[in-house]
Parts: structure tokens; C-alpha cells; sequence
């Protein structure tokens, strides 16, 4: 996120209230001695007591269920731009789908649930008999940190380069903001 969006949620988590730590990792996790986590130990050695550990640490496809199958596969389901796999009217969409050769700008693999629903759409009208190719657009999703709903309508890079520009504003009392990026255009007006 950028620096802005990121205060702005980091404000909000922290007032539900959530103890956010930045810049620190984890160095172990405590067994009570029955088997359970009862604290976790940071790099820091600070020690945070817990009833449970949650991990986080990015998606994978899970595949397994065809990964020993004839389906071709990466590190998804290998599928074309109409989401048909290697095997006819066998079709990929969502988390497991990986698109060969993905539209421009857009990844391989986009576990967000819009991409799901999109796929489904456009596999829908292809086995009703409109065959039809994986169209995203422009890439947007959303994301609720509890009362906020983060939208993102575009690639907004974390910091902006030199050929951007932004605007952010933000409500002076209510949870609200608004953060517009856009790439500068040069005109020479004497050509
Ligand atoms: C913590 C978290 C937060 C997220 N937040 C957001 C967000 O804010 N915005 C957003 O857009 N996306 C978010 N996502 C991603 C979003 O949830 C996924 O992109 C979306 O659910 C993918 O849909 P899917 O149908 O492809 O897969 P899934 O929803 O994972 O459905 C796959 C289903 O297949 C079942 N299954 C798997 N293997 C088998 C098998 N062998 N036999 C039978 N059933 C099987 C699974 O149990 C599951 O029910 C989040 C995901 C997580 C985990």
C-alpha cells in the first residue's frame, strides 16, 4: 500500500484495538507442553502470551486433487484464455486457475474472489455455447479491514515514480479517504 493508505488503515486496526507490530518476526512459538501454542517469542526476544497462533503467509494453489491427473499443471491448473485446461471440457477458475499466457499487465495466478467470479461468468457463457476468452479489464479488488472497505480501482504502486502524480484526501472527522494516482502525461503544445 502506499504510505498514506497505509497510516490511514493502520489507524483503524489499531483503534479495534489491535496490538500491530511493524518490522518485527517470529522466533518461536511456545508449547504449553500438551502440545499446544501458548506464546510466541519474537527475533527481538520480546515474549507475547496467546491462546492461539494464526500464520499467515501468502496463497498457494492447493491442486491436489488433480495433480496426479492427465490436467497439466504448474503451480496452478494450466489453463488458456477461454480458463480450458490441457484436457477438453475440463475447465480451471479462481485460486487454482494459472493462465498460460495472461493479459497484459495482469499475473499468471490472481487469488482474489472478483477474478472467481469473473472466471465463472466467463465459463458460464462457454459451456451455454458462447464461447467466450477471459476478459479482467483493468485490475480493481477490496479488501475490509473491520468498519473500512479498502477499494482499488487500478495498479497504484506502493511509491510512485517519477513520472506520477497523486492527490489524497481524507475526511477531517469521519473514516473516509480518497487517494488518486495517475501517470503525468508531457504535451509539447509547440509541435
Ligand atoms: C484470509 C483471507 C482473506 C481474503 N480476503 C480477500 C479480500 O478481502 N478480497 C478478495 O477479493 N479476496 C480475498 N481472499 C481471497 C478469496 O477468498 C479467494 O480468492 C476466493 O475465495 C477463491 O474462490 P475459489 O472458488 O477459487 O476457491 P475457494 O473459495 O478456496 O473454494 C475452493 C473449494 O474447494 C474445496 N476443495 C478443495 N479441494 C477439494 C477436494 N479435493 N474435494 C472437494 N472439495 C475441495 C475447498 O474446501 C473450497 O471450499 C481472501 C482469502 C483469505 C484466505
Amino acid at each position: 500500500m502506499p504510505d498514506q493508505d497505509a497510516e490511514f488503515i493502520t489507524r483503524h486496526i489499531q483503534k479495534h484495538p489491535v496490538n500491530l507490530k511493524f518490522e518485527t518476526e517470529l522466533a518461536e512459538i511456545i508449547n504449553d507442553g500438551n502440545g499446544n501454542a501458548c506464546g510466541v517469542i519474537t527475533k527481538s526476544g520480546e515474549k507475547i502470551s496467546c491462546d492461539f497462533v494464526g500464520l499467515t503467509a501468502g496463497v498457494t494453489p492447493n491442486i491436489d486433487l488433480v495433480k496426479n491427473s492427465i490436467l497439466k499443471t504448474a503451480k496452478g491448473i494450466i489453463v488458456n484464455q477461454y480458463l480450458e485446461t490441457s484436457v477438453s471440457d475440463v475447465y480451471a477458475i479462481g485460486d487454482c486457475a494459472e493462465i498460460s499466457e495472461p493479459p497484459a499487465g495482469r499475473k499468471a495466478i490472481e487469488q482474489v474472489w472478483y477474478i472467481g467470479r469473473m472466471m465463472g461468468e466467463t465459463v458460464a457463457d462457454t459451456i451455454c455455447g458462447i464461447r467466450k476468452a477471459y476478459n479482467p479489464g483493468p485490475w480493481f479488488n477490496s479488501a475490509k479491514f473491520f468498519d473500512v472497505e479498502y477499494q482499488t480501482y487500478g495498479n497504484v504502486p506502493a511509491a510512485l515514480n517519477e513520472n506520477m502524480d497523486e492527490f489524497f484526501w481524507q475526511h477531517p472527522s469521519i473514516e473516509k479517504c480518497l487517494h488518486i494516482v495517475w501517470k503525468k502525461i508531457h504535451l509539447n503544445l509547440q509541435e
